[in-house]
């Protein structure tokens, strides 16, 4: 397995003015997360609302900077390339956001939409940029009598496909979907998960696929990575992560996902409280004050990471020693 993406001690930071007093609190967004997306697979991050999930896909194809930490793409750490070379990288890096009406500008044409990536990059002549365009809008399920059509003259499935379209049009290696099907009516989920599996086999492409729906993560992702308060707190395959989950709030989540198979057993295990404030996270194990399972160590020391042979990792006290 090839790894395509290496992400090394990512961390993102900001400062937000709060309270009365506007004070300046350092939010930890991201805090210290490794991984490696393999070639071809597809690696699910999950967790709550306000985990991380998002600054990190960001971060990752340097639509924010990183505070602190190495993000290799193909080996080379793209936050030391020079302006040129990262966009000429950036073809080979997109994004699918959630709400495909806020990323189409809604005074353009779907024409103008999907042929200006392949300008701004100096790709191919005017006429074939349209060739193009109509190529794509097939691919992902459209007509060619859209050209001309607008973004709000569409579904919100439509939509999304124009969104993966603009994405998929530059050829790239790496796109990251951000909550993709989220905004969608569920009958249209399904139709445009299938979509993105079939253009990941036509393109050969890389996914990485941050979601909140469990449920969707189990049916499209190879790997997942379980996000709490800007940290990686459980990183497996796929399978193994929902047979035999590790972490405390791992398990939690999971047991909170409609049973699928007729064999499988599980208690609902319901979390107390909310998730903190990442402008005030609690002191050792982030979780500590939702965790059933929490000892004394947890309330002090933070969890070291805990890898085993088969790439399983978890971040928590219970599996020290
Ligand atoms: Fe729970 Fe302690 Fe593990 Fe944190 S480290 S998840 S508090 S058992
Ligand atoms: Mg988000």
């Amino acid at each position: 397995n090839e790894a395509i993406l290496e992400v090394r001690g990512l961390k993102k930071f900001y400062d937000i003015e709060q309270g009365w007093f506007k004070d300046n609190i350092q939010v930890k967004a991201v805090d210290d997360i490794s991984f490696h997306v393999n070639k071809g697979e597809t690696f699910g991050i999950v967790g709550e609302s306000g985990c991380g999930k998002s600054t990190t896909g960001r971060t990752i194809l340097r639509l924010d900077e990183p505070t602190e930490g190495q993000i290799l793409f193909e080996g080379s750490d793209i936050n030391l390339l020079s302006y040129e070379k990262m966009r000429r990288l950036r073809r080979k890096m997109q994004m699918v956001f959630q709400d495909p009406y806020a990323s189409l500008n809604p005074k353009k044409t779907i024409k103008q939409i999907l042929t200006e990536p392949l300008r701004v990059h100096q790709l191919y002549s005017k006429k074939e940029r349209i060739e193009k365009a109509i190529e794509i809008l097939e691919i992902v399920g459209l007509s060619s009598y859209h050209l001309e059509r607008y973004p709000h003259e569409f579904s919100g499935g439509q939509r999304q496909r124009i969104g993966i379209a603009k994405a998929v049009i530059l050829n790239p290696e790496l796109i990251v979907a951000d909550e993709p099907v989220s905004a969608l009516d569920v009958s249209v989920q399904s139709q445009v998960i299938n979509l993105l599996l079939q253009l990941q086999d036509k393109f050969n492409l890389t996914y990485i696929f941050i979601s909140h729906d469990l449920g969707v993560v189990r049916h499209i992702t190879d790997r997942v990575a379980v996000m709490y308060l800007g940290k990686i707190v459980e990183l497996a395959e796929t399978e193994q992560l929902f047979t035999e989950p590790m972490h405390p709030y791992t398990k939690a989540l999971i047991s909170a996902v409609p049973i699928n198979h007729p064999d499988e057993k599980k208690e609902r295990i319901v979390l107390s409280g909310d998730v903190p404030s990442p402008a005030n996270p609690p002191n050792g194990c982030t979780f500590h004050p939702r965790c059933a399972s929490c000892m004394d160590i947890c309330k002090r020391e933070k969890p070291p990471v805990i890898s085993f042979d088969d790439g399983h990792t978890v971040a928590c006290h219970l599996y020290t020693n």
